[in-house]
C-alpha cells in the first residue's frame, strides 16, 4: 500500500508562536466577542486548508511545489506513486541535483537533459511550460522503471511579482507513447512492406504489356510473379486487419464442435505440399474434439507450422504433435532452428516484433511480424494460452493449448 499523502517539508515561520494568555474581558464583552470571531475565523482557516489539502491530494496528476531553491515543498500522493518514491519518501528532501541525479531525465533522443533545461530551473528563471506546449521527457523512476512523462509548470511570484518557487504538474503517457511508437512503426512496415510487391506487379504489368505490344503472349513466370506478389499483399493486408479487429475486441469467432485431431492432419499436409518439406506428426489416434472456429484454429496451425519452416534449415526436421492433459488440448510445432533468445522472449507475442538477425531460410515469404501476436488473441478469444520453450541454437517448440469439449454420456 503507498504511504498516506506526506508534507515534504513544511514552510519555517519566524514569528513567534502565539501564546495562550488568561482571556482579558472587557465590561461590555467585546474582547470575548472578538475572541469568539477569531476562533471563528481560524477554525474556517484550518477547515479550508484541510479541504485544499485533500484537492491536493485527491489529483490524478503528480503536483510538485518548489521553493525558489528548487527543494520540493510539497508533493502530493500521485507524485510518489509517479516516481516511485512510495518506498523512499525522503527522496523528496534531497537538493535538486541529488534528485536529478537519482532520477535521470532524457529527452526524445536519449540524451541527458542538462542542469540548465531542468523543468525547475526553467520556471525559476520565469519560464512558463504551458498545457498547449508540454516538455516530454523520459525518467527512470526510483525503481528502475522507464517512463514517458509529460511535464507543465509555472513560476510563483509574491505581490511585488518576484519568483518565490514554482508548480509542476507531471503526467505518465508512456502508454500514449507507445501507441505513437506502434502507428509510427505500422506505417513504416505498409510502405515499406507493401510498396514492395505493389512496386513488382507494376513492374511485372509494365513488362507484359511490353511483350504484347510485340505480339507475344505473357509467359507462365511471369504470371507466377505477379501471383506471386499479389498473395504477398493479400497476406499483408490480412494480417493488418486481423490484428486490428482482434485489438479492437471487434472479433467474432464462428464456433463449431470440431475434431482437433483431423484439422492438424490437414494442416500439416497442407504445409508440407506447400512447400515441399516432410512434417513428422505425432496425433493420438483418437479424435480431440474441441468447440472452436476452424478457420482461425487452422490460421494459428498455419503460422506456428509455416513460421518453424521458414526460419529452419531445409533439412532440419518439423514435428506437429497433438496430446491431451488435464481436460484440455495441447499442440506442439517443434523444429530445429535457431530457437528464441531469451531476451526477445517477453516481446515475442507482441505486435511488429520481428526478433533481430533471425533470417528466413526457406521461403520468400517474410512477414511484418504480426503473425504470433495474431495467434496469441486467438487462442486466448478460443480459452487456451499459446508460449514457447527454445533453446537458442537448438530449436523452439511452439505450443497452445484449447479447452477440450466435455465427453457426452
Ligand atoms: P513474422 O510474420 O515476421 O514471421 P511472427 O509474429 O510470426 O512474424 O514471428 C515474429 C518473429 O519471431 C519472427 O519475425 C521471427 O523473428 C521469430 N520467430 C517466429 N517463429 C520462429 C521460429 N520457429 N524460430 C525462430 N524464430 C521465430
Amino acid at each position: 500500500m503507498p504511504q498516506p499523502p506526506k508534507r515534504v517539508k513544511r514552510r519555517s515561520s519566524n514569528a513567534s508562536p502565539a501564546r495562550p494568555g488568561p482571556p482579558v474581558e472587557r465590561l461590555d464583552g467585546q474582547p470575548r466577542a472578538a475572541h469568539d470571531e477569531h476562533s471563528r475565523i481560524s477554525h474556517q482557516a484550518t477547515q479550508g486548508v484541510r479541504e485544499l489539502e485533500g484537492i491536493f491530494q485527491s489529483i490524478g496528476d503528480a503536483v510538485l511545489v518548489y521553493d525558489r531553491d528548487a527543494n520540493v515543498l510539497r508533493a502530493n500522493e500521485a507524485a510518489f506513486q509517479l516516481m516511485g518514491a512510495t518506498e523512499q519518501p525522503e527522496y523528496f528532501a534531497r537538493p535538486a541535483a541529488e534528485r536529478y541525479a537519482l532520477m535521470p531525465m532524457r529527452d526524445e533522443h536519449g540524451q541527458l537533459v542538462p542542469p540548465d533545461q531542468w523543468p525547475t530551473t526553467r520556471l525559476l528563471r520565469g519560464e512558463q511550460i504551458p498545457g498547449s506546449h508540454p516538455t516530454e521527457v523520459r525518467l527512470r523512476r526510483l525503481d528502475g522503471i522507464d517512463i514517458d512523462v509529460s511535464i507543465t509548470g509555472a513560476p510563483m511570484r509574491d505581490a511585488e511579482g518576484a519568483i518565490i518557487g514554482a508548480v509542476i504538474v507531471m503526467r505518465d503517457v508512456t502508454e500514449r507513447r507507445q501507441l505513437e511508437g506502434e502507428r509510427h512503426h505500422m506505417l513504416a512496415v505498409v510502405t515499406h512492406d507493401l510498396r514492395a510487391p505493389l512496386t513488382s506487379m507494376k513492374m511485372r504489368a509494365i513488362f507484359m504489356r511490353r511483350r504484347m505490344d510485340l505480339g507475344d503472349v505473357p509467359t507462365a513466370h511471369d504470371l507466377d510473379q505477379l501471383d506471386e506478389s499479389i498473395h504477398r499483399m493479400e497476406y499483408l493486408v490480412n494480417d493488418l486487419l486481423d490484428a486490428e479487429r482482434l485489438d479492437a475486441g471487434h472479433f467474432t469467432l464462428d464456433k463449431r464442435p470440431c475434431d482437433l485431431t483431423d484439422l492438424c492432419r490437414q494442416i500439416a499436409e497442407e504445409q508440407s505440399a506447400a512447400t515441399d518439406r516432410p512434417i513428422t506428426l505425432d496425433v493420438p489416434s483418437v479424435c480431440l474434439h474441441v468447440t472452436a472456429d476452424v478457420d482461425r484454429l487452422a490460421q494459428v496451425l498455419t503460422n506456428l507450422l509455416s513460421n518453424a519452416l521458414k526460419y529452419s534449415a531445409t533439412d532440419r526436421p518439423v514435428t506437429l504433435r497433438l496430446s491431451e492433459s488435464a481436460g484440455c488440448a495441447r499442440v506442439e510445432v517443434r523444429d530445429e532452428g535457431p530457437g528464441i533468445p531469451p531476451e526477445a522472449l517477453p516481446y515475442l507475442f507482441g505486435r511488429y516484433y520481428r526478433v533481430p538477425g533471425i533470417e528466413v531460410r526457406h521461403g520468400t515469404v517474410s512477414g511484418i511480424g504480426l503473425g504470433l501476436h495474431i495467434c496469441r488473441r486467438l487462442v486466448e478469444l478460443h480459452g487456451g494460452q499459446i508460449g514457447v520453450v527454445s533453446t537458442p541454437g537448438s530449436g523452439a517448440t511452439f505450443w497452445f493449448t484449447l479447452p477440450l469439449d466435455l465427453p457426452q454420456d
